[in-house]
C-alpha cells in the first residue's frame, strides 16, 4: 500500500513503534487544532482505515455528543464515525448508566450532550431546587451556557446532600481560536474545595478511561485476522498518541500502553523537560514524534 503522501519517518520511530497494532488518538492537538485539521492528520486517519489498523479517538472534548463530534469532523474533512470515538462525556454516561440505573442525576452538559444520557433519569432545574431534592450523582461537564452559578450551586447543594460528585474531566483550560479558554476542570476543583470531597473523574487521565478504551480496541484487534483471535494481545501492542504529556501520554503509560507524544499541540519541549524533572507524576514518553502523520507512516 502506498503511503507516499505521508512523511518519511525516522528509522528510530519505526523501531520504537514496532509491534503496535492499534492506536488510541487524542483529538485536540493531534488531529485538530483551534477547529482546523492539523496538516497530515486527514491523510493519516484515512491511511489507518485503508490499512485496517484499529483506532479510537479518545478525547476529553465533551461539549457535544459523539454523533455531533463526528459530523463536525466531517465538515473539516476528518472522517471519524461516532462508534470510533470515546469521549469523557460518553464514558461518563456509560458509567452512570451502570452505577445508578433509573436513579436521579443532575448533569451539567449541553443540550446536545444530553443525548449521550438517553434513557437515564436527568433532573431539571426545578427538580433540583425542590425542597428535599436528592440525586445519586452530580456530573460536571462542558457547556459554556450551562456552567452557570445557579447550576453549580445546585450541584453543590445536591453533593452536600449525598450525591456523588463526578467530573467528566479535570482540564483547567484548552485552546480555541480565541486563545486559552477556561475549561470545566476548574469548576470541578472549585466544587471539591467547597464540598471538601474528591470528585470521581471519568475522562482522561483516569485509569478507568484508558482501561475501558484499551479493552474495546483489543477486542477489535482480536477479531481482525484469522489467527490473532486466539493470541493474547497486551496493552503494549497499543499506543496512546497525545499532545498532553501528563493527561494523555504518562497516564496511558501507567496502564501499560505505549506513550507517544506529538509536537503538534499545546505541550512542547518545555513541558517534556518539566515532566522529566518531576519526582511525582512525572516521567518521559516512550516515543516523541513530530506529528500523527509521522506516527502512522512509521507503523509496520
Ligand atoms: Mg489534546
Amino acid at each position: 500500500m502506498s503511503t507516499n503522501h505521508l512523511p518519511d519517518p525516522p528509522a528510530r520511530l519505526r523501531e520504537q513503534l514496532r509491534g503496535v497494532r492499534g492506536l488510541l488518538l487524542d483529538l485536540d492537538g493531534v488531529s485538530v487544532l483551534k477547529g482546523r485539521p492539523i496538516p497530515g492528520a486527514i491523510e493519516a486517519i484515512a491511511d489507518l482505515d485503508r490499512r485496517r489498523i484499529p483506532y479510537r479517538i479518545v478525547t476529553n472534548t465533551s461539549l457535544v455528543s459523539r454523533r455531533t463530534l463526528s459530523r463536525q469532523g466531517a465538515s473539516i474533512g476528518l472522517q471519524i464515525p461516532p462508534e470510533r470515538i470515546i469521549s469523557a462525556l460518553s464514558a461518563t454516561a456509560a458509567w452512570t448508566r451502570r452505577a445508578f440505573p433509573g436513579q436521579p442525576l443532575f448533569v451539567i452538559t449541553s443540550p446536545d450532550g444530553r443525548a449521550e444520557f438517553e434513557g437515564q433519569h436527568l433532573m431539571d432545574a426545578a427538580a433540583a431546587d425542590a425542597p428535599g431534592a436528592w440525586a445519586a450523582a452530580v456530573v460536571i461537564g462542558d457547556s459554556a451556557d450551562e456552567l452557570t452559578y445557579p447550576n453549580l450551586n445546585r450541584a453543590f447543594r445536591l453533593a452536600l446532600g449525598g450525591a456523588r460528585l463526578v467530573g467528566m474531566h479535570r482540564n483547567p483550560w484548552w485552546l480555541t481560536p480565541a486563545g486559552p479558554t477556561l475549561d470545566s476542570g476548574a469548576f470541578v476543583r472549585g466544587l471539591e474545595y467547597a464540598t471538601e470531597r474528591k470528585a470521581l473523574i471519568l475522562g482522561k487521565p483516569s485509569r478507568a478511561f484508558f482501561v475501558e478504551a484499551a479493552h474495546e480496541l483489543i477486542k477489535e484487534i482480536a477479531g481482525v485476522g484469522s489467527s490473532a483471535g486466539s493470541r493474547r494481545i497486551g496493552r503494549a501492542a497499543l499506543a496512546m498518541v497525545g499532545d498532553d504529556i501528563w493527561s494523555d501520554v504518562l497516564a496511558g503509560q501507567r496502564v501499560g500502553l505505549r506513550g507517544v507524544f506529538v509536537l503538534t499541540g499545546k505541550h512542547g519541549p518545555a513541558e517534556l523537560a518539566r515532566a522529566a524533572a518531576q519526582r511525582r507524576g512525572g516521567g518521559a514518553p516512550d516515543v516523541v514524534a513530530a506529528s500523527l502523520a509521522e506516527v502512522v507512516a512509521a507503523l509496520d
